[in-house]
């Protein structure tokens, strides 16, 4: 999967804003509110993959999310973490596209995309997982990758009969074939590829979800409790698949349940609460968050 490898100079520029934001915070006379005031509104440059500004979604008289801002760093895994409630899942639907926010506004790799529709956020390179849905379950797990791919031609039933277009069609087929076969193999489920997907267990329905949201060849990927309900030898074969993607230049946003997981394995933690941001920082930083301590109302973090 060589191609999913962003361009080196993403990486570069990534690399000249977090030096930015180390310069801020080594500034001698600020305090440590001030300076996390002030990391909140360093203009990303337009490099960061992913960046959301005071995102607010309510439905009806329920806030969900309030405000909510933060950054992802290229080729990163964030943790995105918050009591139940928080407003993790209703962010990731503002981001990806199946909510439209109330206010605020969603940036990738510097551009608007604010109130995109799901398809066009997958073409731009964002993607979430989501549940196989009950029509794909009596398709196979093969079927079920061939379907997901971003910008196929044979997706537009004109011009696959268009004479000309014909023989593309069917290279692509080949192409999105293969790239389905290689996923599969990635993840290790290519013995279940003529299973219908009903039939998986629940691990292997999450190694399904996460396979299918690889091959719309995404850069940034959310994940929304991609471990719930998965055994530990499964949870630790989509660690392991993670951590490799990310090496390849890949970058997530992580929501999960089980703290260890987050602080294991997670670099940088956001901390939602009530809608909003309450805490950013590494594992450690917030594990003895105050705040945060208070927020989880002496819950295990
Ligand atoms: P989390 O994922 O952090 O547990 P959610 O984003 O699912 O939190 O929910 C945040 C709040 O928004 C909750 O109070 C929830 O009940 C409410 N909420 C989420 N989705 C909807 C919806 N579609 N309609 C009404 N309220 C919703
Ligand atoms: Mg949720």
């Amino acid at each position: 999967m060589s191609s999913d490898i962003p361009e080196a100079s993403d990486v570069a520029d990534a690399a000249d804003e977090v030096d930015a934001a180390d310069a801020i915070s080594d500034e001698p006379e600020a305090n440590d509110s001030a300076v996390e005031e002030a990391a909140k509104h360093i203009p990303s440059g337009g490099t960061s993959p992913l960046r959301v500004d005071g995102l607010v979604k309510r439905f009806g008289g329920v806030t969900a999310v309030d405000g909510a801002s933060f950054e992802v760093e290229q080729g990163s895994l964030t943790g995105l973490i918050g009591p139940n409630g928080a407003g993790k899942s209703t962010t990731f639907n503002c981001i990806t596209g199946v909510h439209e926010p109330t206010a605020g506004s969603v940036y990738f790799k510097g551009e608007d995309v604010t109130g995109l529709e799901p398809y066009q956020m997958a073409r731009k390179g964002l993607v979430r997982t989501f549940q196989i849905a009950r029509e794909l379950e009596e398709m196979t797990v093969l079927e079920n990758l061939m379907l997901a791919p971003k910008g196929q031609i044979g997706e537009s039933a004109i011009r696959a009969v268009t004479p000309g277009l014909r023989g593309e069609v069917i290279e692509q087929e080949e192409e999105t074939r293969e790239r389905a076969w290689e996923t599969l193999d990635f993840f290790e489920i290519d013995h279940l590829a003529t299973e219908h997907a009903g039939n998986l267990s629940g691990g292997q329905r999450k190694l399904l979800e996460m396979a299918r949201a690889l091959m719309t060849d995404p850069e940034v990927v959310l994940l929304d409790e991609p471990l719930a309900g998965v055994n530990p030898t499964l949870e630790e074969k989509l660690l392991d698949r993670i951590h490799q993607l990310r090496e390849d230049g890949y970058t997530f946003l992580l929501v999960e349940h089980d703290m260890d997981v987050i602080m294991n394995n997670c670099e940088h933690v956001i901390v939602m609460h009530q809608g909003s941001v309450l805490a950013e920082g590494t594992g450690d930083e917030i594990r003895n968050n105050e705040q945060v301590i208070e927020a989880y109302l002496g819950e295990d973090i």
